[in-house]
């Protein structure tokens, strides 16, 4: 179903009114925190079978590698202790010469069995989110995820996770070069900007990160269920697209 950007716009909460087009969202379970950006846990019957618990490990050099020889590794990686329940890694999805580079938490339930991310309900408030802009993933848009397996549950990764997956992370990002990188929730920011402030703290100003400005807002399963926070998300949006646009005219105020 395509919405008119009206239509959107009330998806991301900018207007008064607040539709479901689906099934409506479970409530999570979880502290109703900006910390806790993870999507809703979900049952994992996987969870039943204890993991061995692993240390990550160095993961092979990936500084030179191409697009198949990235997510061939990334594929077969088992650098940390999130390879062990995991359907399959989740690399990340969208254009390889994007303008906007989005960057999520981890993989959950849905992602892991697609193998794409962003592809439950809030993945599709982001597609919202994107269509408000004009843009759509797939066109000049990249997404893709701090760690790329499932952390069991849903839960937040640990930062020494974070840590195993970010050569990966940076090696996309030095392949797909975005002009703006919008970091969502946490964990993004943890691993770009290596800043543990809160998310309030840290929204409303432009970052940098290898020489590409970086916005931080909030992920898309935190607004879900904290759903007055929309607006804060569009003003972060519309600020990315300001830095965005005043790459090509610098003469544009912030
Ligand atoms: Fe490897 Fe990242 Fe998966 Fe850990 S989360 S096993 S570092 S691909």
């Amino acid at each position: 179903m395509s919405l008119s950007r009206e239509q959107m716009l009330v998806e991301m909460g900018i207007s008064p009114l607040w539709v479901l087009r689906d099934k409506a969202v479970a409530e999570p379970a979880g502290p109703d925190v900006e910390e806790n950006t993870a999507a809703p846990p979900v049952a994992d019957v996987r969870q039943t079978v204890a993991p061995t618990i692993q240390a990550p490990m160095p993961i092979a050099a990936v500084d030179g590698a191409n697009w198949p020889e990235l997510a061939r590794q990334v594929a077969e990686c088992k650098a940390c202790g999130l390879c062990q329940q995991r359907k399959q890694a989740v690399l990340g999805v969208g254009d390889l010469n994007p303008d906007w580079l989005f960057i999520g938490e981890g993989p959950g339930a849905e992602e892991d069995l697609k193998g794409e991310p962003f592809v439950g309900q809030a993945g599709k408030l982001l597609d919202n989110m994107l269509a408000a802009l004009d843009i759509a993933r797939g066109n000049k848009v990249y997404i893709a995820n701090a760690v790329k397996c499932r952390p069991p549950g849903n839960r937040t990764p640990e930062a020494s996770e974070m840590a195993a997956c970010r050569p990966y992370l940076e090696r996309q990002i030095a392949l797909l070069k975005p002009k703006v990188i919008v970091l969502l929730g946490k964990a993004a920011v943890h691993t770009i900007l290596h800043d543990d402030k809160s998310l309030s703290a840290l929204r409303g100003q432009p970052f940098e990160y290898a020489g590409i400005p970086v916005v931080v807002t909030y992920h898309p399963a935190y607004l879900l269920r904290n759903l007055p926070e929309k607006a804060k998300a569009w003003e972060d949006l519309l600020l990315a697209r300001k830095v965005l646009r005043q790459q090509a005219a610098p003469e544009l105020p912030l």
